[in-house]
């Protein structure tokens, strides 16, 4: 029985392109205590597998996050079986904002030790006990509120091209990361100020509010849903949109854009722009932001180097990668030295401080 994926992304795509049919781009993660999940997880790939699911999903013991896409009218079969799993009867499924038959190219169920790496150990905090879910009419009026510290839970690649007006955004790397920062500089605050926090599609705060809620802050709020079903509702109820630029996502879309605004600068000639690419240069594939204009004349590099690179013959690419391993840029998201108008947020963008807040 197959158990993993086998095609390539090439080959995929092309089978998606033949078939002609629509593809529905979705997300839902679920906390619940799963006793074993590689059981879970092979299920959950024949399953899904036979019904023509593709994307990225991660089990572990304290739940399931998954992004995905699947045929249009597989739809109904996929929805029958999520509710014959007991904790995942009648989940929220957020549907993308943006749809792309080709989001996602592969199947890949995948078992991890946490399903939001933390970095914190198991028994440190009661994750159920969580921070008050809110719905995008509550949410604005709490933005409103002027006792509110409003906070980004994403990290800074994120929030770059997208984020709630004054929102605080950490010039993080990682979930983990941000969460220490953001406590410290927030600690004045426990008592009297409203934490209201939002993230992607809503998994990232249900750790991050029990989190604080655990650290001493008295008023926790999260946007229910995240960016996603923000979006949704306030499309659907025709409500103010209080969301800036794009919604970054983890797929090959890379973003859905939310409102007009063009808020990010291209990396190299600091012109207004929000689309990330990955450098061409197969050796590096940085992560950073590129106007039409520079991808034009760096033919999609980050730098003169991966141009000159990225222009020589396969082979000769090869070569020169060999017994080198990948650049580690690949991992700096943006943060390249070269990237003149990237280097350290904290220069370019305000500070993650409470000065404001201070009376
Ligand atoms: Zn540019
Ligand atoms: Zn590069």
């Amino acid at each position: 029985m197959q158990l993993y994926n086998k095609l390539s992304a090439k080959e995929r795509a092309e089978l998606i392109e033949k078939a002609g049919k629509d593809r529905l781009t979705l997300s839902f993660y679920q906390y619940a205590k799963i006793e074993n999940p590689q059981i879970f997880r092979d299920e959950l790939f024949i399953t899904w597998n036979a019904l023509d699911v593709l994307g990225r999903i991660y089990v572990a013991h304290e739940g399931i996050n998954a992004q995905l896409s699947l045929p249009a009218d597989r739809f109904n079969a996929f929805k029958s079986h999520l509710d014959s799993i007991s904790f995942l009867k009648d989940i929220r499924l957020n549907i993308a904002v943006e749809q792309d038959n080709m989001s996602f190219l592969k199947l890949k169920v995948k078992v991890r030790d946490k399903i939001v790496a933390d970095g914190l150990n198991d028994d440190t905090f009661d994750v159920t006990n969580k921070g008050r879910h809110v719905d995008a009419v509550q949410f604005n009026e709490l933005i409103d509120d002027e006792n509110t510290i409003l906070v980004d839970m994403r990290n800074h690649y994120e929030s770059e091209i997208g984020h709630f007006k004054n929102a605080r955004r950490p010039d993080v790397d990682t979930f983990r990361e941000s969460l220490p920062i953001i406590e410290n500089d927030l600690k004045e605050f426990k008592d009297d100020k409203k934490l209201v926090m939002y993230c992607t599609g809503g998994i990232r705060c249900e750790k991050a509010s029990a989190y604080f809620k655990h650290k001493g802050f008295k008023n926790v709020y999260q946007l229910e849903g995240g960016i996603i079903e923000y979006t949704r509702q306030v499309n659907d109820s025709k409500l103010e949109n209080k969301f800036l630029g794009k919604n970054f996502v983890f797929d090959e879309r890379r973003s859905e854009r939310i409102t007009d605004d063009v808020i990010a600068r291209c990396h190299q000639c600091g012109e207004p722009a929000d689309t990330h690419e990955n450098c061409a240069n197969d050796a590096c594939h940085l992560l950073f932001i590129q106007c039409e204009k520079c991808k034009a004349e760096m033919d999609g590099c980050c730098s003169t180097t991966c141009k000159e690179i990225h222009s020589l013959p396969f082979e000769e690419q090869k070569a020169l990668r060999k017994g080198q391993g990948n650049s580690n840029d690949i991992f700096k998201k943006g943060r390249a030295d070269h990237l003149p108008y990237k280097k350290d947020l904290r220069n370019i963008t305000e500070n993650f401080n409470t000065d404001s807040l201070k009376e």
